[in-house]
């Protein structure tokens, strides 16, 4: 190993930052001793947010890093997808696969967010302790940063105190769809327009479990553009609700944009209003209890993130910072992140470094790429504005349910198919 450490910041502790941090800390045969800084804008580690899934390559990524047992033991115990109409009476229904590498809606790695992201800042933890240098930092922001123009690294000024501003070989942005690094490494060419609106603003929380709920995802649909999600928790006790509102067109609404950058007490009150007066009867009162008594409310508008460039010098983003994709983002995220480590352990000294992080961009892209075409059908399909919208893809499902179309179940899941592109090798 190098004398010479490998200094690394990243921003954001999600599910791509912390992934992320824990394989820089793992990963076999690392050239340079890596030290690692992973700041959080919260005060606190953010383990809240409702069922994510892991598909894809990112399956064998969890399993080449010993993962896949401690996944597998979390997983909400969903059983497959019933479609509702909006008086909650079922009109398809799609089971888990039991095959993963075609999974459906109901993955086979299904998990909830804040255990899977508790689950890899315990792996941090455990990595500490046995030696890892690395380091979490909450409450701590950038403030601005500069990549020196002779190559030497990337000075880094912080906003609240908790670190000095100091110099790093590595930055890294994986703080989400809006990440702020991002626009510090891209500047002017950090645009609105890779920011590409889905229409869909889509809000989290919990409930309490009731005798009538089952192991099923339920998801009614009714106009105008409105669902309901319903899916079990593994406690037993709770179970998963999201309230979604769809334009009819993939643009950015202006009244739902002011309620995301709105206080969580404005954003319930607006989605009890949508919501009291659609028509839907299934379970209505409930939800919408539910929603006023909840501790985990979170709310988006989902976006998709297609930014043109993922490195420049010593900075890269990952994770939905460069490439958010809805169904698949978890999964783009930790795959990101495996590439990212085993690029840059190969390195001898930090000269090396935007060689390495433009190789990780030049070989993920092609992949990310090929999400792209099912951003393009959903959500307007799913979510239709019209009672008579809603019949048509209510009997579509019916159909390809009925005729077992197992593409459907796939593409509802977020695609599987990892069309000819290979997992690189790092020596997991
Ligand atoms: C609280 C929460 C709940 C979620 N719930 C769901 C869910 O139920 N279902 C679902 O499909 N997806 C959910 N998501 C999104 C999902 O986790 C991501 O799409 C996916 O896992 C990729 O993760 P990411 O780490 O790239 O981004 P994110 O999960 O968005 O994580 C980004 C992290 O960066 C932090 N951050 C932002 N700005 C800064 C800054 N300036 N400095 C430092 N840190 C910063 C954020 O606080 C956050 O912790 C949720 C995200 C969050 C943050």
């Amino acid at each position: 190993m190098s004398e010479r450490p490998l200094s690394i910041l990243i921003s954001g502790a999600g599910v791509a930052g912390t992934s992320l941090a824990l394989m820089l800390a793992r990963q076999p045969g690392f050239k340079m001793q890596p030290i690692i800084t992973l700041i959080e804008r919260s005060p606190v580690p953010r383990t809240t947010g409702q069922s994510i899934d892991i598909r894809g390559p990112a399956v064998d990524v969890i399993r080449k890093l010993g993962w896949e047992q401690d996944i597998k033991a979390r997983h909400t115990t969903e059983t497959g997808l019933a479609f509702l109409n909006g008086k909650g009476q079922t009109v398809a229904y799609l089971p888990a696969t039991g095959d993963v590498k075609a999974q459906s809606a109901t993955s086979e790695y299904e998990i909830l967010r804040g255990e899977l992201t508790g689950l890899l800042l315990d792996g941090v933890e455990k990595s500490k302790k046995e030696g890892a240098q690395i380091q979490v930092v909450y409450d701590e922001t950038i403030q601005s940063m500069e990549d020196r123009a002779d190559g030497t690294g990337v000075d880094v000024q912080f906003a609240r105190g908790k670190l000095q501003d100091q110099r790093y070989d590595v930055v890294v942005g994986a703080d989400g769809i809006g990440s702020p690094t991002r626009s510090f490494i891209f500047g002017k060419d950090d645009k609105r327009e890779h920011v590409r609106p889905s229409g869909m603003y889509i809000s989290f929380f919990s409930v309490q479990r009731i005798s009538e709920d089952d192991q099923l995802w339920h998801w009614a649909t009714f106009p105008p553009g409105l669902s309901i999600h319903l899916r079990p928790h593994r406690n037993n006790k709770t179970m998963g609700v999201y309230l979604t509102i769809t334009n009819a067109k993939k643009e950015r609404n202006t009244e739902l944009e002011d309620i995301v950058r709105a206080d969580v007490a404005t954003q319930k009150k607006y989605f009890r209003q949508r919501f009291q007066k659609s028509g839907c009867t299934w379970q209505m009162e409930r939800f919408l209890d539910g929603l006023d008594a909840s501790e985990d409310f979170y709310m988006t508008h989902w976006c998709q993130v297609r930014t043109p460039k993922w490195t420049k010098g010593h900075c890269v983003t990952l994770g939905d910072a460069a490439f958010a994709t809805m169904g698949v983002g978890t999964s783009l995220a930790m795959t990101g992140a495996y590439c990212i480590a085993g690029e840059l352990s190969k390195i001898t000294s930090p000269e090396e470094v935007p060689q390495a992080l433009q190789t990780y961009e030049d070989l993920y892209k092609p992949f990310v790429a090929k999400h792209n075409m099912d951003f393009a059908l959903f959500p307007q399909l799913a979510n239709p504005q019209t009672a008579w919208g809603n019949w048509i893809f209510h009997s579509i499902v019916w159909l390809l349910a009925l005729l077992r179309v197992q593409k459907l179940a796939v593409w509802l899941g977020g695609g599987d198919d990892s069309q000819g592109w290979k997992l690189p090798e790092y020596g997991w």
